[in-house]
Order: C-alpha cells, then structure tokens, then sequence
C-alpha cells in the first residue's frame, strides 16, 4: 500500500466516525506528506486545521491509521504551502445556509452595509444583520447585590456609566452559577437600553472560536474583524476556553488591540483570574492585568437566603423561613443550584397538589442532596489543612505558639466557621480548648486579608476545592 493508499483507506475510516460536515471541514484537503519510522506527516492547510486535527482529531486519526499500519505512532501536522486557496464550495454553502438561519432569528438592529460587503455575495447572509446575543431576562435590577459579588457589580455598573474609559478591559472571575453571565449580560442590555446606537456583541468564547474559524474556511476573515471593530462593548464569556488555542488568541488579541485603541469597551469574564490560565498566550494576560479585575466568590449562608427569598417571591412560591433556612444551609456551591431547587419544589407541589411545608422541601431535597454535596466534616478540613501545608495534627490542633502553624490553624478555623456553620465556642474546643474570641479574631482576620492578597483568596479556593472532592 503506498502512503497515499494509506491515508485514503484511513479516511475512509475517519469519515465513518465523523458528521459529515465536520469531516469536509477538517479533512477534505489533506494529504500525506510521508511516513516514517511510525511517523505520519499530514498536509494541511491551514493553521486552524493544523490545530484542530492535532489536538481534537488526534485519536480518530491515530486509531483509524493504527488499525491500517500497526506500527504508527504519532501524527504530525504540516501546513502546505499550495493548497491553502482551494475551497469546497458545497461546504461554504451550508455554512451559509446556517449562519443565515441564525441571523435570520436576529431581534437586533440592522448594521450599516459597507459597500465592498456586497462582493462577498456567498456570504451577503452571514453579517447584514448585527445580533447582539443578550438575553433579556438578564438585567441589573434582577441581580441581588451581596458581600459576595458587590465589587463585581459596582464595577459593571461603573462601566456601564463610562463605556471604554473607566476599567478597560474589565475582567470578572468566579466559579460556575455565581452569576457572571446574568451580570454581563446585564451590563449589556443596560447599555442598550441608554444608547439604542450602541452596538453590543455578547459571546462565549468558544463561539467565537467557532465563528472564527468559519470565517477563515469561507474566506470572509477581514469581513469577521471589521465586525468586531465596530463594537462599542464586546463581552466574551467564559474566556478560559480560548486556554490552548494560539491562532484564535492570536485574532483574539489582534481585535482586542483594535478596539481598545478605539477606547471601546471589553468586558471578559472566566472561571479562574487571567494569571491561573494554562497557556494564555502573555501577551493577553498582561492585557487583561492591565484592566479591572474583580472577582464573584462562593455566596455565605446569608446571601442564600436573601437570593432564597427574593427568588422564591419573584416565582410566586410560599416558602417559610425554615424551608428556605433549611435550602440554604444543604445547597450551599452555588446560585443556579439554589435555582435548581426551588424549581424543583415548586414543580413537585404543584404536581403532588400539596401545600409547601418544611417535611416536603426536605423530602424533595433529600435525593439532591445526598447526591450533590459532600457532607463535609471538620475531620475533612482538618485532613485537607495538614496535607496542603504539611503540618502534623498535633502541631495544629494543641495550644503551642509555633509561629507557622498559626495562619493554617486560622484557615481552618475559618473554614469550619464558612463551610460547616460550626458555632465559634465549638471550634475553640475542638483546636485544644480555645477562646471563641480568639476564633473570632482568626475568622475575621482571615475575612479580611483575603479581601486583599490574592495568594490567600487563592488558597482559600483551592482547599475548598479539595474539600469537595
Ligand atoms: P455563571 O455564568 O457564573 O456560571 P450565571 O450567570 O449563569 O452563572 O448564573 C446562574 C443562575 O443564577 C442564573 O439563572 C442567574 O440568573 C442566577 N444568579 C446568579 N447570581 C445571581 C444574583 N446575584 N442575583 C440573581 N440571580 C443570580
Ligand atoms: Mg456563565
């Protein structure tokens, strides 16, 4: 079998794994290079299917070519040099018969035409009508303000009063359910409301990516920039899904320059602070430490019961104060879980027809409970504290005044009190017949200077973390 024998029958293979239109996509100009000593040199052409084939169709290609030629060990992707003009012009049709689909479910305003636009007539669909992806529901008098996200929304509301000149970029970070979407989108239907003229993109960053790459295979990439330099406030949510990807950073970093110059404005959001992003190319990581960073943490057993109450009024759910202290004090992670289960309550008593009371809240909660949260016990923050530090239970736990065991002794003070609600005299026993007031001091201290070293914020995140697992 020669090698272009070879890697037509892998194909062939391939195809049998894949959508078709992902197979056309990815594969339809490929060729073998050579294959040497288990080596497998694939031609591509370009660099988004060099990263494609190479990170998410690595294993298709792998398997398909084993099972032809056991002794293959390793794809490599090269980027050829002559075939990077050649266009399956049945692929760009469905892609442009889908993107019109999208667009033409757009409740936006229309874009101006420019007039060198209507030479790109196979694609004259695909951005004549500018979309601004928000969602309606998601507004700033919605969004209930506490401890654990107010520095996330002043900072947003700042913005929204100062588009491009205040903080920019702005960077909010925080775990999943706590509200970034709700508050981004928030700021940018706020923006649309004050200023009709104003043009607003929210995206994830995964669509971006996929736009991205959809505009370079249809050849209509500078028509992709120049939308986005348009933009008065580009949001893209969830940016930690660019970690990895170089060429789309790249673009990504390219219109990001563009309209900062311009003093537009970027609002980005992630799971971790832009510094805790594998592979996030440098030069956007200064760039988003060059902004505001403000970060949304875990709510505290008083802010679940506020977001409880509100919430449970907004849906028309009576709900006593023990039912909802009973909700709080077991979903404890994060706020769509809280969502999660009023619905869920909600929906069970309407069905069952029965009134809501504390016994049915727990009987519909039980299963989710159980399922979802760990219980945690103090044994647990114990364990997690000596193994993070290094530290033995005895050194911990009795009353000595070894200077380095005092600030992981008050993280797990602090942990006791936020995680388990353990009353502050029961944590001074349980650390060698403690004051409370000295719990006190530690669970304060600890509050506080987390509030401003980021090494200890981060700590926190990562025992907690471990706690759940
Ligand atoms: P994230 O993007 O951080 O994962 P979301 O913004 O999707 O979280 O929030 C999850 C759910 O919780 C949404 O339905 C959102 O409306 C709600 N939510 C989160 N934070 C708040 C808040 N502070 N006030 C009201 N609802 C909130
Ligand atoms: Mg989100």
């Amino acid at each position: 079998m020669t090698h272009t024998e070879l890697w037509k029958a892998a194909l062939g293979q391939i195809e049998l794994s894949l959508s078709k239109a992902n197979f056309v996509t990815w594969f339809k100009n490929t060729s073998i290079l050579s294959f040497e000593n288990g080596i497998a040199t694939i031609n591509v052409p370009n660099g988004f299917a060099k990263e494609w084939l190479e990170n998410k169709y690595n294993l298709y290609i792998l398997k398909a070519l084993k099972s032809l030629d056991p002794t293959t060990q390793e794809i490599r992707c090269i980027i050829s040099q002559n075939n990077n003009t050649q266009q399956n012009n049945q692929t760009v049709k469905r892609l442009d018969a889908i993107q019109g689909g999208i667009s033409a479910q757009a409740g936006a305003f229309t874009r101006k035409k420019i007039p060198n636009e209507v030479s790109l007539s196979r694609n004259s669909g695909q951005n004549s009508v500018f979309e601004s992806h928000l969602n309606p529901r998601y507004t700033f008098d919605n969004f209930i303000v506490a401890e654990n996200n107010e520095l996330a929304r002043a900072a947003c509301f700042a913005v929204s009063q100062n588009l491009g000149h205040l903080y920019n970029p702005l960077f909010i970070y925080g775990g999943v359910g706590l509200g970034k979407t709700h508050l981004l989108q928030g700021l940018g239907n706020e923006i649309m409301r004050q200023h009709s003229d104003k043009r607003v993109k929210y995206i994830t960053s995964e669509r971006f990516t996929t736009e991205l790459v959809d505009s370079i295979k249809n050849q209509t990439i500078d028509q992709f920039k120049r939308t986005y330099e348009e933009i008065d406030l580009l949001i893209i949510d969830d940016i930690q899904f660019l970690s990895g990807r170089e060429k789309t950073q790249n673009e990504f970093f390219h219109i990001f320059n563009a309209l900062y110059q311009l003093n537009k404005q970027i609002v980005i959001s992630s799971d971790r602070p832009p510094k805790a992003i594998p592979t996030l190319e440098e030069r956007l990581r200064s760039r988003f430490e060059g902004g505001m960073i403000a970060d949304i943490s875990k709510p505290s057993l008083e802010t679940r019961i506020a977001i409880l109450e509100t919430k449970a009024k907004e849906k028309g759910i009576a709900l006593d104060s023990e039912s909802i202290q009973f909700i709080a004090t077991h979903i404890t992670q994060n706020i769509r879980e809280l969502e999660g289960a009023l619905s869920r309550i909600m929906a069970y008593s309407e069905f069952q027809k029965v009134p809501l009371t504390l016994s049915l809240v727990q009987k519909v909660l039980g299963e989710l409970i159980t399922r979802s949260k760990k219980n945690i016990k103090q044994e647990d923050i114990l364990r997690v504290i000596m193994d993070f530090y290094g530290i033995s239970e005895n050194d911990l736990v009795k009353k000595g005044r070894k200077k380095e065991v005092a600030h992981p002794r008050q993280i797990a003070m602090y942990l006791m009190r936020t995680e388990l609600d353990t009353p502050l005299s029961s944590i001074g026993e349980f650390f060698g017949g403690r004051d409370h007031t000295t719990v006190l001091h530690a669970v304060e201290k600890i509050e506080r200077i987390k509030e401003t070293n980021l090494r200890i914020k981060e700590e926190i995140m990562s025992l907690r973390d471990r706690l759940q697992v």
